[in-house]
């Protein structure tokens, strides 16, 4: 069998304006999508979702560049594939969504699930966390995230992570003011769902310390990126300090990035994304982490397909835990699937067929035609 082109599928869909999300000083007005697709002479093709975070033309673009070094090989045989740069998203996209695609092919080849092809007992379900928490706005009606929260415990979550809400600044929040909130919500879930909240790196080490302290009195289950990921001895001293996980990791894509982190006990779970950086890389960076003690529980956020590639990772885990499913992407999440798996009280069902499990809905490109530019505008501009 030879590989014979490799196409990238670029969409999108306009949120309508109820369903736009605001977070920071950002709203959200459209969901992207970037698939890659290895055709081969075989019959068979190979597909992923690559992180759209790479902006979906420009992951086009380098999928096409890397493309002459790929066409014409046996996807059975070993082959050297671009590896992560951890400089530019785009270029580490490209490669995650060949990466996946290439995983997905060699499970069909072979008959087997991709976690079969990862480990040999993989689980057949993982437990999802919706995650969203980030249409809340400080100046109207901070408490649609309780009101969110109690919809997703209706649905059969089980844990939920939210965010910390628009611009603090804009509305004079300060830490009190989200921890009352904090506590508004802790007490309507009343120990029915777990709770994680990201700081989406918006805070600064004083805040991160005092939210942090508050959290693991509360027995939240993670706090992610508090601070900018840059400061890992700040990471060290607010990970030592509770006894709740810091967690971060989501934008990096090599293990050489995670290294200095590991070393220095700045995370106590680790968040690699199979859409940024591959399933190869992903499994790599957590078997390491492992052997630190770190978990890892995959940032996944956009589209199905990309679930369906960091699903099959967290069940071929060391320590499989939970995976991130995003609650507010809209139509586009699912509808590029032929057939949506299974979500059966907050686990998804990974489909008992070969590779990811999952085809793509054949008129996608007509229905999510690819719309130009940034994914949000800003929200008090
Ligand atoms: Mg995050």
């Amino acid at each position: 069998m030879k590989i014979t082109k490799l196409q990238t599928l670029c969409l999108s869909r306009l949120h309508e304006s109820e369903c736009q999300w605001v977070t920071a000083a950002y709203r959200t007005i459209k969901a992207d999508c970037a698939i890659v697709i290895i055709h081969t002479d075989g019959g068979i093709n190979g597909i992923a979702e690559a992180s759209a975070y790479g902006v979906p033309t420009n992951i086009r673009d380098w999928v096409d560049w890397m493309a002459p070094d790929i066409i014409g090989k046996d996807p059975e045989d070993p082959f050297s594939l671009p590896h992560p740069n951890g400089h530019s998203r785009s270029y580490d996209s490209a490669v995650a969504g060949i990466d996946s695609a290439l995983w997905d092919l060699k499970g069909k080849i072979a008959g087997k699930r991709v976690s079969e092809l990862l480990t040999e007992e993989p689980l057949k379900r993982v437990r999802l966390y919706a995650s969203s928490g980030c249409r809340y706005d400080w100046g109207d009606k901070p408490e649609q995230l309780i009101e969110e929260a109690l919809e997703y415990i209706d649905m059969g979550y089980t844990a939920m992570k939210f965010r910390i809400g628009t611009d603090w600044s804009h509305n004079n929040i300060s830490v009190k003011d989200f921890l009352d909130l904090v506590h508004k919500l802790t007490d309507a879930v009343n120990g029915r769902m777990e709770l994680m909240l990201d700081g989406n790196c918006r805070l600064n080490e004083d805040e991160a310390m005092e939210i942090a302290l508050e959290l693991d009195k509360l027995g939240f289950t993670w706090f992610e990126e508090p601070i900018p990921w840059r400061d890992i001895d700040a990471y060290s001293r607010l990970n030592d300090a509770v006894e709740m996980p810091i967690t971060g990791g989501e934008s990096f894509t090599t293990l050489e990035r995670f290294r200095p982190y590991l070393d220095k006990n700045a995370y106590g779970i680790v968040q690699q994304d199979a859409g940024l950086c591959g399933i190869t890389e992903a499994m790599r960076i957590a078997k390491t982490a492992y052997r630190f003690g770190v978990d890892t529980c995959p940032h996944s956020w956009h589209n199905g397909l990309m679930a369906m590639a960091n699903g099959h990772l967290v069940a071929a885990l060391p320590n499989p835990r939970v995976l991130e499913l995003c609650m507010i992407q809209g139509p586009l999440q699912w509808d590029i699937l032929e057939e949506k798996p299974l979500i059966e009280s907050g686990w998804l069902i990974l489909p008992d067929k070969p590779g990811l499990g999952v085809e793509l809905a054949s008129d996608i490109e007509e229905r999510f035609p690819y719309i130009e530019g940034s994914y949000c505008v800003g929200l008090y501009s």
